[in-house]
């Protein structure tokens, strides 16, 4: 049995209520830049907190995994690692469709393209350096941190201040209602 598959035929009964699953599997997903660093015993790399909360017409699997994740700076290279926390959230349905949002329920659900699909998601596209990366050192651009932001013109409501009035024909309406008396 895979680590990732669950066995919710209780969760399919009428007046089921929601239960708390934690999984953990040692997995070797990666985008181009951005891979789950194994495990140095060979060990589960991923931890899943996922609930099943039972929906009108299916189950809806949501919570987290967590994980290490090596990433390569897309512009010097340098590799490192950092903790990373990808939000999980998947719909199994009695009646999956052809969407791909949709995953087909059964007694037991395999959660792994689900959850693959959403730790994937959650990596960036084009890692850089989370500070001091060597390619923007040598280009100068660190100078940009100190250049002031374009300045918020917050006067630009166009709004008169009421103590303008002077002059203004409200002025004279206000001084000739004055005398009317
Ligand atoms: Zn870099």
């Amino acid at each position: 049995m895979s680590p990732f598959e669950i066995r919710v035929a209780d969760l399919r009964r009428s007046r089921a209520v929601e239960r708390d699953v934690d999984l953990a599997a040692a997995v070797d997903w990666h985008l181009e830049l951005s891979r789950l660093e194994p495990s140095p015993d060979g060990g589960p790399n991923l931890s899943l907190a996922l609930t099943l909360s039972p929906v009108v017409g299916g189950l809806l699997v949501h919570g987290e995994g967590t994980c290490t994740v090596r990433h390569t700076c897309r512009r010097c290279l340098t590799d490192w690692t950092e903790p990373m926390t990808a939000p999980i959230s998947a719909l199994f349905a009695d009646e999956a469709g052809e969407e791909d949002e949709v995953f087909e329920l059964r007694d037991v659900i395999d959660v792994e393209t689900a959850v693959r699909d959403d730790v994937l998601t959650a990596m960036p596209l084009g890692p850089i350096c989370p500070e001091g990366c060597i390619s923007q050192l040598v280009e100068g651009r660190e100078n940009d941190l100190n250049t002031p932001a374009p300045a918020e013109d917050d006067s630009a409501d166009g709004t008169p201040d009421d103590s303008g009035l002077e002059g203004s024909p409200f002025a004279i309406l206000r001084d000739l209602l004055d005398r009317g008396d």
